[in-house]
């Protein structure tokens, strides 16, 4: 696979100076096209392209940059569970909220256990679960609302997030897929959750598959691949996998996303596969892998607008 240098304008003046040269190295590896940019504010802030006819909406990715946690949490951890100091965390929301644009306070999150439990936003009462109130959403991997104004928010360090607008229903769902999530089809659930409860249908849905970890990072091993044949056929589990004859393969979980949403009927041309690893660029992204589990949390947020 043919790498090559993300490059973006930088407005220099707003980065912390300490970010500016790790920032040179985010890298991208290829697709046809280029499907995230990063935008900045206070802090950098990764976007699809896929959302940007959506003005409505309002979508973003983080990074580890312009927060104020330390060590192996630097900088912008969003993880209440990872060791951080509260305090931390909640000026890392309140900093990434201002660049992307929604209030921190009213943050829903559940507490991703790799299952495919979905829980359906359809109360006020919800906003804020998990950072000014504790949440009850629990055993939950996927989130989907049609209130405007709420922010749901899923998190990462090399699994793939799954952005999800239904933009003739006006509804927005995010997902945590790793392998285990992947192999369930969290992602067609998605889609049929969305069918049954709003109506949706599967060709008015725009995804973006989110930063994650690469098919050359990945390698697994059996246990993987063996519950991966369970779920795709013989043909669709040779392309998600390299075989490297020693018990160990390398994976790709963005194809395989893909073709979870491709199965549940959502068209090609409406699905952003990523061009960024976490693991490749682990000095700007959280990365499990590349730390060896000493990490932080990224986050997805989405939101719909008044
Ligand atoms: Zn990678």
């Amino acid at each position: 696979m043919q790498r090559k240098k993300f490059d973006f304008e930088v407005d220099e003046k707003i980065l912390l100076k300490k970010n500016e040269d790790k920032l040179k190295f985010i890298e991208q590896y290829s697709y046809e096209n280029r499907t995230t940019y990063i935008s900045y504010d206070n802090v950098p802030v990764i976007k699809y392209k896929i959302f940007d006819d959506y003005p409505e909406l309002i979508t973003g990715f983080s990074t580890r940059l312009g927060g104020v946690s330390r060590k192996h949490l630097s900088t912008l951890n969003l993880s209440f569970s990872r060791g951080d100091d509260r305090e931390n965390v909640m000026e890392n929301h309140r900093r990434l909220a201002e660049a992307v644009g929604y209030d921190y306070e009213k943050l829903v999150f559940s507490d991703q256990v790799h299952k495919t439990h979905i829980h359906i936003i359809d109360s006020e009462e919800d906003a804020g679960k998990g950072i000014v109130k504790e949440s009850d959403i629990l055993n939950t991997d996927g989130l989907i609302t049609d209130l405007k104004n709420i922010p749901i928010m899923t998190f990462y360090a090399d699994c793939v997030p799954l952005y999800m607008y239904d933009k003739a229903n006006h509804v927005i769902g995010l997902a945590h897929s790793g392998w285990k999530g992947t192999v369930a089809d969290i992602g067609g659930k998605m889609v049929e959750k969305m069918k049954d409860i709003y109506g949706s249908n599967p060709e008015d849905i725009i995804c973006a598959i989110g930063p994650s970890i690469c098919r050359n990072c990945y390698e697994v091993d059996d246990v993987v691949v063996d519950r991966l044949k369970e779920h795709y056929t013989a043909e669709e589990s040779e392309s998600l996998i390299d075989d490297k004859e020693n018990g160990k393969y390398q994976l790709d979980l963005h194809l395989a996303c893909k073709l979870n949403f491709m199965k549940a009927g959502i068209p090609d041309e409406n699905i952003a596969l990523p061009d960024l690893c976490t693991c490749c660029n682990s000095n700007v992204l959280f990365s499990h892998r590349a730390s060896k589990g000493m990490r932080g949390n990224l986050a997805a947020v989405m939101m719909l607008r008044a």
